[in-house]
């Protein structure tokens, strides 16, 4: 069978072809699928499931992945697209103060993010719809990009608080995480 996303009760197969699994249902011989998702077939003995695209909710504590769209003097918003151990894309409106953003005192925030940088972040507040992250300790940027060429920046072993374009030998001051480069897939 190939892989095939499926709909709540959508008819995947029968029991005599297949056993079903996790994320499905069988009624009168029938397997029919119980969550939204993408049917997969265990070949070693048969057995069927459907894998869901449920986005879990976020939740405080939790290690985000996000994408930098505005920045103002106190306050970076911060788009997140996916949550650590969860192979799940999103899109969730969140804020990270001035405050939030190193241990030391950060006047302006322009001056250690840029637009479409990808940030490594915890949540640390959620309230009234509103979700607050942290950049404090190991967080911070794990991908920056040159606020004069858009080239992607690089660490350096120059400096601990500026990133290098190797395109246009531009430095550009980040808070940067201890997983710079590291990440990938955000
Ligand atoms: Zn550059």
């Amino acid at each position: 069978m190939e892989k095939d996303k499926v709909l709540i009760g959508e008819y995947i197969g029968t029991i005599e072809e297949f056993v079903p699994g996790k994320g499905t249902f069988a009624e009168d011989g029938k397997i029919y699928s119980a969550i939204i998702g993408e049917v997969e077939l265990d070949k070693a003995n048969q057995t069927v499931r459907v894998k869901g695209k449920t986005i879990p909710e976020l939740e405080v504590g939790q290690v985000v992945f996000g994408e930098i769209v505005n920045i103002r003097r106190n306050n970076i918003t911060v788009i997140v697209k996916r949550i650590r151990g969860f192979d799940l894309e999103m899109d969730e409106k969140t804020s990270l103060y001035v405050s939030n953003i190193a241990d030391k005192y950060v006047e302006k925030a322009e001056d250690l993010f840029g637009i479409g940088d990808i940030i490594e972040g915890e949540i640390i507040r959620i309230h009234g719809g509103m979700v607050s992250l942290t950049t404090k300790g190991g967080y911070g940027v794990v991908l920056a990009f040159c606020k004069r060429c858009r080239h992607r920046l690089e660490k350096t072993d120059k400096y601990k608080d500026k990133l290098i374009c190797p395109n246009c030998a531009h430095e550009e001051k980040r808070k940067i995480a201890a997983d710079y480069g590291n990440v990938k897939d955000v």
